[in-house]
C-alpha cells in the first residue's frame, strides 16, 4: 500500500481516531472493526498479498521493500517536522535510558505477579493437556453430573471460548502492566503528563484483561469442580487485580476512544 493511500485512509471519518491504541488487538472478537484504520489497513494488505504472496517469485521481497519505503517516507517527514537527529552518543544514551526504564518496569510488584501469572497458566495447561479435545467433552460430561446445584453447563461460555480467552490475555497482562508501568516511569522523571495518561490507558485493557480471564477461570470452575488447580490462577489473577487497582488509581475512569466514548 502507498502512502497516498495511507492518507486517505486516515481521512476517512468512518474512522475513531486512535480507538486501536488502548484495544486488546482481538480484532476476530472485536465491535468496532468498522471503525478501526488498523484493521482496514491489515485488511487491505491481507487482499493485496493474496495475489502476490508468494516467496517462490519474490513477491513477497518487492512488498517487504514497499513497506519500507512507505515507512521511510513517513520517518522523513516526521523528522522534518521533529528535527530529530540522533548522533552516536545521543543514541546509545537513549538505547541505555529505555533499558534502565524496561528493567523497571518488568521489577514492578504487579509486573512480577502478571509474569507469575504466565507461569501459572503455562503449567495448568501442561497439566490438562487435551482439556479442549476428547478429554475436554468426557470432563464436561462428568462436570454435568456432579454439577453441585444441578445448574446446566451450557448456560455457562463454551469450553472452548474460556481457553481462548485464558490464552489471548495470558501474555497480554503482563505487556500492557509493563507499558504502563513503563509511562509512569517516564512520567515521573519527565513531568509529562501525557506519559501517565497513556500509562494508565494500558493498565485499563490490562484490568479488562485480567476481569475478563477471571471470569473465564470461574466458568472453569463452574465446569470442572473437581479442578483445584483453577484456583491458584483465579488467585493470582485477584491479587494482580488489587495490585493494579492500587497503582493506578485513575485507570478504571481512562476513556478508551470508540469503547468508553460512545463511538466518536
Ligand atoms: S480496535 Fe478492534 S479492530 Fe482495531 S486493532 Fe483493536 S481489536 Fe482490532
Amino acid at each position: 500500500m502507498d502512502k497516498d493511500r495511507m492518507d486517505e485512509l486516515a481521512g476517512d471519518p468512518r474512522f475513531i481516531p486512535g480507538i486501536y491504541n488502548y484495544c486488546d488487538r482481538w480484532c476476530e472478537r472485536c465491535a468496532f472493526t468498522f471503525r478501526c484504520m488498523n484493521y482496514a489497513l491489515a485488511q487491505e494488505e491481507e487482499t493485496d498479498a493474496a495475489a502476490s504472496r508468494d516467496l517462490r517469485n519474490k513477491a513477497f521481497w518487492d512488498r517487504l521493500d514497499e513497506v519500507f519505503e512507505t515507512t521511510r517516507e513517513l520517518i522523513e517527514e516526521e523528522a522534518e517536522e521533529a528535527d530529530f537527529d540522533l548522533d552516536e552518543e545521543e543514541l546509545q544514551e537513549s538505547m541505555r535510558e529505555q533499558q534502565e526504564v524496561h528493567e523497571a518496569a518488568q521489577a514492578q510488584p504487579y509486573s512480577r505477579t502478571a509474569r507469575a501469572y504466565i507461569d501459572v497458566v503455562d503449567q495448568w495447561f501442561k497439566l490438562n493437556e487435551g482439556l479442549g479435545g476428547d478429554e475436554g467433552d468426557e470432563r464436561k460430561s462428568q462436570a454435568q453430573a456432579s454439577s453441585p446445584a444441578g445448574e446446566p453447563v451450557e448456560n455457562t461460555p463454551g469450553l472452548h471460548d474460556c481457553l481462548e480467552v485464558i490464552c489471548w490475555y495470558q501474555p497480554q497482562i503482563w505487556v500492557k502492566l509493563c507499558r504502563a508501568a513503563s509511562g509512569t516511569i517516564r512520567a515521573a522523571s519527565e513531568e509529562i503528563e501525557c506519559f501517565q495518561e497513556d500509562a494508565d490507558g494500558s493498565a485499563k485493557v490490562a484490568i479488562l484483561g485480567i476481569e475478563r480471564s477471571m471470569a473465564a477461570w470461574a466458568s472453569l470452575r463452574h465446569r470442572f469442580p473437581d479442578h483445584e488447580d483453577a484456583i491458584l490462577a483465579l488467585g493470582t489473577l485477584k491479587r494482580l487485580l488489587r495490585q493494579v487497582e492500587a497503582a493506578f488509581p485513575n485507570a478504571r475512569a481512562f476513556l478508551r476512544p470508540g469503547f468508553d466514548t460512545d463511538g466518536t
